[in-house]
């Protein structure tokens, strides 16, 4: 069988480290997180194929090996806790043992992408009409722009806002209607956060939240006082930032990588129609309003 040959030069794993930390640098960061370069080959090869996932899972790190990759970056970071072994007995461990066998390097960006101005809150933003946006924490000393979650003024209705929605994130949204609305509720403010929103978004007064997810009595509390929330599931208020980052990156490393973004990776989150025999896809794209 004949193996088609690279036509990428690669770059040196400092190299891309560097544009990364250009994009996003590390310091923006929240204090309790672990991010940047996790794992460093002992071996150093250069950076030829970049493999971009939002979950390095089992499914990825497979994906990764066939793909013969020599940087994941993951968006979480695989590691976070402090390993105190790498055995083959917990799939994080596996994964970490994979990467080190195979001189594969880890990168994670998590917060500091949250937090940078064109990163993954932007990229969530896209789904609303934008009038104005700002974070809802700016961050000192940073470029405008930069800081945690978003909050925008628009002008949309709610029905536009959520078909809007599943669509920029390509999944099923759920809804949690605030006590005064409808589908028909002019929105004209969203507070924003993608991934896990309860904390960031606690006490903000806008007509719609969009975030991950959020615990009940988070979501009891908003849509009390009248704010209706939109949670697209963890993963899915994420990923799709990596598509829209994907040639950014390409062309910051002067097309000398080849970037791919994971086939496998997914929200382990799937929506199931309430009747499974009466939907061939059911596990396919299933719309909730609740
Ligand atoms: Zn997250």
């Amino acid at each position: 069988m004949l193996r088609r040959m690279s036509t990428f030069s690669g770059q040196k794993l400092a190299t891309v480290v560097k544009e990364l930390e250009n994009f996003a640098p590390i310091t923006l960061a929240e204090k309790w997180d672990n991010v940047g370069l996790l794992i460093e080959p002992h071996r150093e090869k250069q950076v030829k194929k970049i493999l971009l996932t939002n979950d390095l899972t089992e499914p990825v790190m497979s994906e990764a090996l066939t793909k013969e990759v020599q940087l994941i970056i993951s968006y979480h970071p695989p590691i976070f806790k402090p390993l105190t072994r790498v055995t083959q007995s917990h799939w994080k461990e596996r994964v970490v043992a994979a990467c080190l066998a195979n001189d594969i390097a880890l990168y994670s960006p998590h917060t500091a992408w949250d937090k940078a101005c064109g990163g993954v809150n932007d990229w969530l933003s896209q789904a609303v009409d934008i009038l104005s946006i700002r974070p809802l924490e700016p961050e000192l000393g940073a470029p405008p722009g930069t800081g945690s979650g978003r909050y925008i003024d628009t002008k949309m209705e709610l029905s536009q806002v959520l078909e809007s929605l599943q669509k920029h994130i390509g999944n099923s949204v759920h809804v949690a209607l605030a006590v005064d609305h409808n589908p028909k509720t002019l929105i004209q403010s969203v507070g924003i956060c993608a991934g896990s929103g309860g904390s960031l978004l606690k006490g903000i007064k806008a007509d719609l939240i969009i975030t991950g997810e959020m615990s009940h009595h988070e979501v009891l509390e908003f849509t009390h006082n009248n704010t209706t929330v939109l949670l697209c599931n963890h993963s899915n208020s994420e990923r799709g930032f990596l598509k829209q980052f994907s040639p950014k990156l390409s062309e910051s490393l002067k097309g000398a990588c080849e970037i791919l973004v994971s086939e496998t990776d997914k929200d382990p989150l799937v929506t199931v129609a309430k009747d499974l025999n009466k939907e061939q896809s059911a596990f396919a794209d299933c719309y909730i309003v609740g």
